[in-house]
């Protein structure tokens, strides 16, 4: 099943020839007849698409959209409406409510479909993202952020310079955004970070060479990393299915058939503007969230999520280059007594401080993180043995050699620390064994060097014995 769609619509016919047409690019159909039963209907199923009728027994498209929007539950699904000769008022007014497109009859079944899929594909693509936006705020890592922000950016592409200019002077008192020109050539062209555009206005001219560029332009955004999000609005100069669904299923978010109207393409653009922006935050929520879920808040450092599948890939990776690495387990010693004596909050600001100074005194490439309340894990990569006694011991004094400013102290605070190392990708490079050391046995032989270390009085650096 392709996606599940409600069809509104009075007339029974007119269900009835849209549902073949449907039906037979294999999508669930429901039908309803007023928008109250639409309304019903989309609480019911959540259709991933609805498909409305402009005029309905108990009120119009409009204002079935506006009623969908204002329920949480059905504000997301969108809608469309098909018509029997849309005035521009009732077009205009069906846009301004939030409809996404009004097709007018006869209904060229290929662009039908294809505005459907597109549709649908943007749909789930922001279902997916607002799903993984609640995950990150049920975890509590989601920033909130306002509904506004720098005014947006879009870009006008056309070879025709002198209609540009013209269309940009009707356009930039209408759009509210910073509006520029651009050509199918030049449009990716030196788009520093803070230029990419939020939505390409693409305007397709009467013939082959100029639409063929401006595709290629289309499938271009979308495949370039800076541009991929960005909201893509295909204008065709004059009516032409064929090359519109073609647009549609290359990725273009909108498409306008009927050639330059200012009125509904800056609806459209404002649409798409507002799209991406929410679009722009879930993204970042989630990212936000991501790295949440992998850090440290007290120190910074990664956590202890992150840092036994990064243990894992650094022994698989030695694996395949032969090259040893090491393995550390740092441990503070007698902490619990700062605690005691000076605080929790002295405690933290302990640990702050000895995150610093052993980030301070690794590689890029080694890898620290905070594994448990005052115990640090020290991953460093392509290292032999020897570099990593001399890394550990230096690790050591920078630890214990200078007191720490503490909050409640009147002197520096004497703090050191205990380290366990281990070896990895050792044994494969002697001929002993071609297994893989797994994160937690090489956390195990750190643990056990560390827990030596506190027995031969700690403030020292324990070397677990290579395998036999
Ligand atoms: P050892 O030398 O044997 O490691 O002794 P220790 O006192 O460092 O070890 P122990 O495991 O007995 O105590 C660790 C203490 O670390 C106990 C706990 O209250 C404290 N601790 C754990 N997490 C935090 C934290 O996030 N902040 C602070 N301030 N203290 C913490
Ligand atoms: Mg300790
Ligand atoms: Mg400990």
């Amino acid at each position: 099943m392709q996606g599940k769609i409600l069809i509104v619509d009075a007339i029974s016919t007119n269900r009835i020839v849209l549902k073949v047409k449907l039906a037979s690019a294999f999508y669930e159909v429901i039908q309803a007849s007023t928008a109250d039963e639409a309304c019903v209907a989309a609480l019911r199923h959540a259709p991933d698409l609805i498909i409305s009728a402009m005029a309905l027994p108990d009120g119009d498209a409009a204002g079935l959209c506006g009623r969908l929007h204002r329920n949480p539950q059905t504000r997301a699904i969108p809608m469309m409406v098909v018509a029997c000769r849309p005035n521009n008022t009732s077009r205009i007014a069906a846009l301004e409510a939030g409809v996404q497109d009004v097709m007018a009859k006869p209904i060229d079944d290929t662009l039908l479909l294809a505005r459907v899929r597109s549709l649908i594909r943007a749909h789930n693509t922001a279902a997916e993202w607002q799903m993984r936006d609640d995950t990150s705020r049920a975890l509590g890592f989601a920033e909130d952020t306002a509904d506004f922000g720098p005014p947006g950016r879009a870009v006008l592409v056309t070879t025709d310079t002198k209609a540009a200019q013209q269309w940009m002077q009707t356009l930039r008192p209408l759009l509210r955004a910073s509006l520029f020109h651009s050509t199918p050539e030049t449009a990716l062209r030196d788009l520093a970070p803070g230029r990419v555009p939020d939505v390409f206005i693409m305007i397709l001219e009467e013939g082959d060479t100029h639409s063929g560029e401006v595709l290629r332009l289309l499938a271009a955004v979308r495949a370039t990393a800076i541009t991929r999000h960005a909201g893509i609005l295909v204008v065709q100069p004059r009516t032409d299915p064929g090359l519109g669904a073609y647009a549609l299923d290359l990725g273009a978010d909108d498409l306008m058939t009927d050639g330059f109207e200012e009125n509904e393409l800056v609806l459209r653009t404002k649409a798409l503007m507002r799209r991406k922006r929410i679009a722009d935050q879930l993204r970042a929520t989630v990212r936000t969230g991501l790295k949440a879920a992998v850090s440290d808040p007290l120190t910074g450092l990664h956590n202890r999520r992150y840092a036994i599948p990064h243990l894992t890939r650094v022994a698989e990776h030695s694996a395949a280059t032969g090259r040893s690495f090491a393995v550390m387990v740092a441990d503070l010693d007698h902490f619990k007594q700062i605690n005691d004596v000076y605080g929790h909050a002295s405690g933290d600001a302990v640990l702050v401080e000895a995150a610093r100074r052993l980030r301070e005194s690794l590689r890029g490439v080694d890898m620290l993180a905070r594994i448990g309340g005052e115990e640090f894990l020290i991953v460093m990569p392509a290292t032999p043995f020897s570099e990593a006694r001399v890394t550990a011991s230096r690790l050591c004094r920078k630890i214990g050699s200078e007191g720490f400013d503490v909050p409640g102290a009147n002197e520096p605070v004497n703090v050191t620390v205990s380290i366990g190392v281990t070896m990895g990708g050792t044994g494969k490079l002697r001929g002993l064994t071609n297994e893989i050391p797994s994160a937690l046995d090489l956390l195990d032989a750190a643990d056990k060097a560390l827990y030596e270390a506190k027995l031969q009085g700690r403030n020292q650096v324990n070397l677990a014995r290579p395998a036999a």
